[in-house]
């Protein structure tokens, strides 16, 4: 268990071995929604996970360049969920009730993508800046009303950040912190960013949900990181900060939401060590348990394919309902392609 990762070479938060345990092939961008004129014309990734041996962080063993992944074209916009919508609607209203209510509080949103979050906090008038690179759908969110700065947040954007606003009360993000590769520089920055009380709170999938669920489809170019409890306490405390509190979410399938503070600023709640305790038992930090579930996925491929080919040879007809991202993986993994399945169905962009 000490080949390093192809690619990484070594654990993009503490440099210490990875170990890989399931390949998915060699996949393109899952996002990307090429037009017919491009098909053929994408860079693919060889898309594989692996186990740092020293701080349990499950991560890709490569990836591409984060302009690769967030080019001004990118298209992904939440608010195209109702769920995405409600959600993060009350997730804002819970932030400006309980930590955003005293003096001119200051939020700060890395990958705000369309605003969905942060045009409730607008609307109240709350101090709030969304950081998002992908030109486009940052000027979704502009056009809300919401304050964006067009840039990838790291340490450098943080320092520019504070100069400029002063600390933030909350730093929010979700569905973005698992895709930034180099997440020690995230989390500097949230560090010298934060006030002193202030918290980092993030929502992100979960590598429980992923191998109890066989959620292999979670697997994707943009999620570099598959965090858990456990992974996620080590890298707070690498960088000089504490996990405080975490709470499921139903969202994509099973979720957590981590509360990261200044160590000592805020009680650690009771919900952590059972988490912990849970994911002990899960076995989501054990070598063993997770070949077991690559084995499983490759079984899932193997009984899936020979179902479509089955129906296929009889005549009859398979079609496809969504086209998330997700998608990309199962097709690609599994070889499906308009032979098996013609076509897919999804409301436009
Ligand atoms: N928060 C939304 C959007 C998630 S999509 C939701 O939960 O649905 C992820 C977003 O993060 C994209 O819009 C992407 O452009 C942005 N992103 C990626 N890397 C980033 C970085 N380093 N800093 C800030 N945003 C980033
Ligand atoms: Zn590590």
């Amino acid at each position: 268990m000490s080949r390093p990762a192809p690619g990484i070479g070594a654990c993009r938060v503490c440099a210490g071995p990875v170990t890989e345990f399931l390949d998915l092939g060699r996949q393109p961008s899952a996002n990307a929604f090429p037009q017919a004129a491009d098909v053929g014309r994408e860079e693919y990734l060889r898309l594989a996970v692996g186990l740092c041996e020293c701080c349990t962080m499950v991560q890709l063993t490569e990836n591409s360049s984060r302009e690769h992944r967030y080019p001004d074209t990118y298209r992904y916009q939440a608010s195209g969920s109702a769920s995405h919508r409600d959600h993060f609607g009350r997730q804002a209203q819970h932030l400006l009730e309980t930590e955003l209510h005293r003096g001119d509080p200051f939020i700060v949103e890395i990958g705000c993508n369309d605003g969905v979050m942060l045009e409730a906090i607008a609307k109240s008038g709350v101090r709030h800046l969304g950081v998002e690179p992908a030109r486009q759908v940052a000027a979704v969110a502009a056009a809300k009303g919401v304050s964006v700065l067009t840039e990838f947040f790291d340490a450098a954007t943080a320092t520019a950040i504070l100069r400029r606003h002063g600390p933030a009360d909350v730093i929010f993000g979700a569905n973005t912190i698992c895709h930034i590769d180099d997440l020690g520089s995230l989390l500097r920055g949230v560090r010298d960013l934060l006030t002193d009380r202030g918290i980092f709170v993030f929502e992100e999938p979960y590598l429980g949900t992923v191998v109890t669920g066989m959620a292999f489809d979670q697997i994707y170019d943009e999620h570099i990181f598959y965090f858990t409890v456990r992974s996620v306490r080590e890298a707070a405390t690498r960088f000089g900060l504490e996990l405080i509190n975490v709470e499921r979410l139903p969202l994509h399938g099973g979720e957590i939401r981590y509360t990261i503070a200044r160590p000592g600023a805020r009680p650690v709640t009771p919900a952590l060590a059972q988490a912990l305790a849970a994911e002990n038992a899960a076995g989501l930090a054990d070598p063993g348990n997770l070949l077991r579930f690559a084995d499983a996925v490759r079984r899932v491929r193997d009984e899936l394919v020979g179902l479509l080919t089955d129906l296929a040879a009889d005549g009859r007809l398979v079609l496809g309902y969504g086209a998330p991202a997700k998608a990309t993986t199962v097709t690609n993994f599994c070889g499906i392609g308009p032979e098996l399945v013609p076509f897919v169905c999804d409301s436009p962009l």
